[in-house]
């Protein structure tokens, strides 16, 4: 079994379409794929129906969400999966966020032009399209005018990193509200990529520690913005701890280089997230 359980759509920063997403996760030979699309939920309709018709015994759907989290002023990612999306603390929560999203990446369009930079928030808003707008959409407007060569390269000090000239912040989630808001919708919360330092100040493991007492489920391990070194100090901390262990790809179809199962989840550790999860069932073909 291979199991992917982190990828985004173009319902926010990815760019397969959903339906797309699904064909791509069995071309890469996928048994189980999670949607986790930034503080959305609006790519499921078209990533379920796309599973629903392909050949019995397909691919397995795990609708998810990442939700945008802060604590101390460190910006942190949750994975969340098979919630009930209808619920509605967690529904307002991802919309707070959504919302804010929009001036915000106005925002940063307007600290790039100060700067110089040929960017519009027409630009940006066409990029973007339906979905959930973030940085990934702005540094592909900042491709296109030839400011930098790829998308990775904007999230620089000079641009968009969390400390860069052009940043702005957004609202986010307190992680402990997160996990009980998840744990609430019947989902289970595992915490995205925590040692990928690369993209700005992570979280002590004390906190992570803090979260696992306070019902964290898990912590994302094998990840490609982790080393190896990263992924064995990790791998004990989640056995020490008692959290589920997952890897994923988390892609972003053409906007990163990462492809789709390029790291992957357990068998043992997926079965016991459907296990945990009372919001929704995995969908797959009948
Ligand atoms: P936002 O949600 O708008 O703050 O943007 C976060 C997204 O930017 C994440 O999904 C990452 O995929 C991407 N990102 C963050 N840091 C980096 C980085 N150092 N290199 C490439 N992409 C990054
Ligand atoms: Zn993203
Ligand atoms: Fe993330
Ligand atoms: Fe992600």
């Amino acid at each position: 079994m291979r199991i992917d359980l982190h990828t985004h759509s173009s319902a926010s920063d990815g760019t397969d379409a959903p339906a797309d997403l699904v064909r791509n996760a069995v071309a890469a030979g996928l048994d189980v794929v999670a949607l986790t699309d930034h503080d959305t939920v609006s790519g499921y309709a078209e990533a379920a129906a796309a599973v629903r018709g392909l050949a019995p015994g397909g691919l397995t759907l795990v609708t998810g969400a990442e939700l945008s989290c802060r604590i101390d002023g460190i910006s942190m990612h949750m994975l969340a999966y098979l919630f009930d999306p209808a619920e509605p603390e967690l529904d307002r929560e991802r919309e707070l966020v959504r919302d804010d999203r929009v001036p915000r990446a106005r925002g940063m369009v307007a600290k790039l032009q100060e700067l110089g930079v040929p960017v519009t928030w027409e630009q940006v808003a066409r990029i973007a399209g339906d979905g959930s707008v973030g940085r990934p959409h702005i540094a592909t407007a900042m491709v296109e005018a030839g400011v930098v060569a790829s998308v990775s390269d904007a999230f620089t000090e000079e641009w968009l990193a969390n400390d860069g000239r052009a940043y702005v912040d957004k609202h986010e989630l307190d992680p402990f509200d997160a996990v009980r808001l998840v744990k609430a919708a019947g989902g289970v919360s595992v915490f995205a990529h925590p040692g990928a330092h690369k993209r700005g100040e992570t979280v002590p493991e004390l906190v992570i520690a803090e979260l696992a007492a306070a019902g964290l489920d898990g912590i994302e391990v094998d990840h490609v913005d982790h080393d190896d070194a990263t992924r064995a100090r990790l791998r004990a901390f989640a056995a020490e701890h008692d959290l589920l262990a997952t890897g994923s790809s988390d892609y972003h179809g053409d906007r990163k280089t990462v492809r789709l199962g390029e790291c992957v989840t357990d068998p043992e550790v997926y079965r016991e997230i459907a296990r945990r999860a009372t919001g929704a069932v995995p969908i797959s073909a009948v």
